[in-house]
């Protein structure tokens, strides 16, 4: 049976920065995607927020990995001539107990370190988007958006260039440990099987992640993965915000949130909707719930400027986004001897990638 160091389970942005990371380290790698090509899944149905890093509890994985990961992908992204913007980000209230959250986002952001929070009061907002209605909100300048998909390439170049392999159209089956290391079992696309053996496993499937998890790490390593999954609304005509808005609390969640990729094509969502199963059909009939989110700060939106877009699922260790961190486990947390296991990597995963790789490497170390 062949014998490589490292195989790296799953071609998103996380499994692509861990592969670089790990190759350019010079270890032997192979990652293993089971789709013709990388990022097909949750990598490419995101909002292409950089995050500043302020939205997350102060001592969660999120927050620490968050900032260090939006430095590390602006600096990235710089190097590469990726596409980015640092467009700015306003969080904003349009209630009292939605001021209320914003003020325990300004403590969050402190404690995180991002010290180039404004908070701002109504009229200060609308002066810099004429177009907004709030009560007060959060600017955030280091906030960003980034072409993904130009990211995972050069995220895959480097892979290769380091000498580290991409197979596509491989099914991990199944991870066995064994001898001190693992044993993979892999499907290819013509219905074949091979096995390979390796030191080191990381687990970085995204929604996948937990079927690979529970045989090899077991259930009480193994939390159950919620899917949390967001519909987009494509929004036509020319974008009335040149900086992202988010606003906080229920308005989120409902769908409210303008962004914009790097084309300048805007889009409102990601709302939430429970899952059981992959599927990315966008129900049009939630598009009036979102209309209504919007209409609070926005209330000149048109319902007919907006049209179903795309969706994606946020992988979540807990149904509540305020306590669902990210578990990076390795041996120390699941005594599996050169395996690390990656769940629930949801929103700010493509912020945080790069942090991630540099984390899951000294894990390693
Ligand atoms: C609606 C939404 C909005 C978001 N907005 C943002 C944002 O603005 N900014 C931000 O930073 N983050 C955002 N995120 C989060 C971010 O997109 C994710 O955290 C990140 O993409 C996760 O990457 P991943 O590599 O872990 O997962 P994925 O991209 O899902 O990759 C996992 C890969 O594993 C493969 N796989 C699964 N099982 C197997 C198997 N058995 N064998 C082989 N391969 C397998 C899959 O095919 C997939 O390609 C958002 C997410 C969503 C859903």
């Amino acid at each position: 049976m062949e014998r490589v160091h490292c195989i790296v389970a799953g071609a998103g942005v996380v499994g692509l920065a861990i592969a670089r990371q790990l190759a350019g380290e010079g270890r032997e790698v192979i990652l293993i995607e089971v789709e013709k090509t990388f990022g097909m899944h949750t990598s490419s149905r995101n909002n292409e927020v950089i995050h500043a890093g302020f939205l997350y509890r102060p001592g969660s994985l999120k927050a620490q990995l968050c900032r260090q990961g939006r430095d590390a992908l602006y600096t990235y992204c710089v190097e590469r001539d990726i596409a980015h913007r640092q467009v700015g980000k306003m969080m904003i209230a349009t209630s009292d107990s939605e001021e209320q959250q914003l003020a325990a986002l300004m403590d969050y952001g402190e404690a995180a370190g991002v010290n180039d929070l404004v908070l701002l009061g109504g009229e200060e907002a609308r002066a810099l988007e004429p177009s907004l209605h709030c009560q007060a909100a959060i600017l955030s300048p280091s906030t960003g958006i980034v072409d993904t998909h130009a990211l995972m390439l050069s995220l895959s170049g480097d892979v290769e260039r380091a000498g580290g392999q991409l197979s596509f159209g491989s099914r991990i089956v199944s991870v066995i440990a064994s001898d001190g290391g693992f044993v993979v079992a892999v499907a290819v696309a013509d219905g074949e099987t091979y096995e390979i053996a390796c030191d080191v496993f990381v687990n970085a499937a995204g929604l996948g992640a937990e079927e690979l998890s529970r045989p090899l790490f077991g259930t009480g390593h193994t939390p159950r993965i919620f899917f949390a999954k967001g519909n987009f609304f494509s929004y036509a005509g020319q974008k009335p915000f040149e900086r992202l808005i988010v606003p906080v609390g229920e308005t989120l969640s409902r769908g409210g949130s303008f962004t914009f990729d790097i084309g300048g094509q805007g889009k409102f969502g990601p709302d939430l909707e429970w899952s059981e199963t992959v599927d990315y059909r966008v129900d049009p009939a939630r598009l009036i719930d979102v209309v209504a989110a919007v209409r609070r700060y926005y209330p000149e939106i048109r319902a007919d400027a907006l049209t179903p877009g795309y969706s994606g699922i946020r992988p979540r260790i807990a149904r509540d986004a305020a306590v669902s961190d990210w578990l990076i486990a390795g041996e120390t947390a699941h005594g599996v001897r050169g395996g690390i296991n990656l769940l629930g990597i949801d929103t700010p995963g493509v912020t945080g990638a790069l942090a991630i790789a540099t984390h899951v490497a000294g894990m390693l170390h």
